[in-house]
C-alpha cells in the first residue's frame, strides 16, 4: 500500500513573521538546502496557518478559546484527495490547557478539520487571534516522499477493526509506520474501534514528533539528532502534545462535497 511522508524543513525563525511574497511548494529535496523555508510555503506542521481567513480560525467548543494549528495540507489526487484542485485541509486542536479539553475525541468540538477551496484562501499568514492560542514549533513541508509498506489490500483492510487487527501476524503489524504520513495504514496505539465507521476512511496520521529525513540546515533547541535513525530520520523535533507519545489519526468522508475530515488521537 502506498503512503507519503513529508520531507520537512525548519520554518522561519519567527513563525509569526508576515511573509513578503507568496512562495508555494519549493522542492528543495532535489538540491542543496540553502535556507530554512519561510512560513509562506503552503504545507506545514505546527506554526500558524497561511491563507486561512481569520474568521475561520476555529474556537474550542469546550473552553471557547482559539485552537492551535496542527497541520496544513493541500489536495493531491494520489496523496490527499479532497475532491478538487487547490483545496486545503487545516487541522486544529485545543492546546490551551492540555488534558482539560477533549481534543482526543473526534466529535468533542475541541479539535477541528477544515476543508476550504482555493478561492477562499488569502495571500497572507493568518493573524494570531487575540486570545493567543499556544503555537507549536513550525516545520514547512518541502516535498513528499512516496513509499510502499508492502501490505496487500486485504491486509490493509484488517487494520480497521480490533477483531481483525489482533489476528494479524507481528511481521504484518510492524509494516505500519508510526511517523506522520498520508495514506497507508494507521499505526494504532489503542483500539481501531475508536475510528468513525460508515463511510469514513483513513486519510493519514500526525505523529507527536517531527521526523527530519535530512539534516536541518538551521539548528533549533527543539530538534536533536536521532541516533537510532527511527524510520529513516536523521533528526527528531518536538511536535504536538498528544499525551505520552501519541498519534493523531485523520479520517475522511467523501460522500459529501467538500468532504468532511475528522481527527482523534491515542497515546500510551
Ligand atoms: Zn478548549
Amino acid at each position: 500500500m502506498r503512503y507519503f511522508v513529508p520531507d520537512i524543513r525548519v520554518g522561519a525563525a519567527n513563525s509569526l513573521e508576515v511573509p513578503k511574497r507568496i512562495g508555494f511548494w519549493r522542492r528543495t529535496a532535489e538540491g542543496p538546502q540553502t535556507a530554512g523555508l519561510r512560513s509562506n510555503a503552503t504545507e506545514r506542521l505546527g506554526g500558524v496557518p497561511f491563507g486561512l481567513p481569520n474568521a475561520l480560525w476555529p474556537k474550542c467548543e469546550e473552553c471557547g478559546k482559539s485552537q492551535s494549528l496542527l497541520a496544513q495540507f493541500v489536495h493531491h489526487p494520489d496523496r490527499l484527495d479532497l475532491g478538487r484542485d487547490g483545496r486545503s485541509l487545516f487541522v486544529f486542536h485545543c492546546n490551551h490547557d492540555p488534558g482539560m479539553c477533549s481534543d482526543w475525541e473526534a466529535t468533542s468540538g475541541a479539535n477541528a478539520c477544515i476543508v476550504i477551496d482555493r478561492e477562499i484562501l488569502q495571500n497572507t499568514a493568518t493573524p494570531l487571534p487575540s486570545d493567543n492560542p499556544p503555537i507549536d514549533d513550525e516545520v514547512i513541508i518541502a516535498g513528499w516522499i512516496e513509499k510502499d509498506d508492502g501490505l496487500t489490500i486485504e491486509e490493509t483492510s484488517r487494520f480497521m477493526s480490533e477483531e481483525s487487527l489482533i489476528s494479524l501476524d507481528e511481521s504484518v503489524l510492524t509494516k505500519a509506520t508510526a511517523s506522520t504520513k498520508l495514506g497507508g495504514v494507521p499505526y494504532w496505539i489503542q483500539s481501531p474501534d475508536e475510528a468513525p465507521k460508515f463511510g469514513w476512511t483513513f486519510l493519514g496520521q500526525l505523529d507527536s514528533t517531527y521526523s527530519f529525513l535530512t539534516v536541518p540546515i538551521e539548528s533549533r533547541n527543539w530538534i536533536s539528532k536521532d541516533r537510532h535513525g527511527f524510520e529513516g530520520r536523521t533528526h527528531v523535533g518536538r511536535g504536538p502534545n498528544f499525551g505520552d507519545g501519541g498519534v493523531a489519526y485523520l479520517f475522511i468522508q467523501r460522500n459529501v462535497d467538500p468532504p468532511k475530515v475528522c481527527m482523534f488521537w491515542q497515546c500510551t
